[in-house]
């Protein structure tokens, strides 16, 4: 991102859970944003918290870089990688650049680290590299991520696989 993508205001109200959820429902980045509450008893929510803290505990630590939170995680070899713990692959593309986002943070930053996506139902492991093709899609996503938001209204509903397991599905659906 440079020291131009987050130069902004407005694009300081981008995160890594919006940049996630923008590349699943662009409701819900609206919804998120502006703060609508989701049904905090999602089973989802709750299989997505165990795992996130029962796995990886060795060798693990998180930090925090402003208002956003690393794991960073130490391999055999001495090597540190931020890792992004996640649930599953099926939503891999957010996943990724979700992780790439945090890794342009840190180079901001002068910290020049590897990434590395973590699904530990499935045992796999993806490297993540930030080069300056991810830097133009993570760019534009930001700029729409703000246009998003920044509409009175969220964008309509439309079903998608991941409404069943969203926090928001009785509010968009019920
Ligand atoms: S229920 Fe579906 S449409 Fe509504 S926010 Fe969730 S994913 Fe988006």
């Amino acid at each position: 991102m440079g020291s131009t993508a987050m130069a902004e205001t407005e694009e300081r109200r981008v995160n890594g859970t919006l940049i996630w959820y923008y590349y699943v429902c662009k409701r819900e980045v609206w919804l998120i944003a502006h703060n609508i509450s989701a049904d905090q008893d999602n089973e989802f929510l709750d299989v997505g918290r165990f795992i996130h803290e029962n796995s990886y505990k060795r060798d693990r630590k998180e930090i925090n870089v402003g208002n956003v939170k690393l794991d960073v995680l130490q391999r055999d070899e001495g090597q540190w990688v931020v890792g992004e713990v996640k649930k599953s692959s099926k939503y891999v593309l957010s996943a990724k650049m979700q992780l790439l986002y945090y890794l342009w943070i840190l180079k901001e930053m002068g910290i020049d680290v590897k990434g590395e996506l973590l699904f530990p139902e499935e045992k796999k492991r993806v490297e993540v590299l930030a080069d300056e093709e991810s830097l133009k899609e993570l760019k534009r996503a930001e700029e729409d991520i703000v246009r998003i938001i920044n509409q009175s209204m969220p964008p309509v509903a439309q079903r998608i696989p991941f409404c069943k397991n969203c926090a928001y599905l009785e509010f968009c659906w019920a």
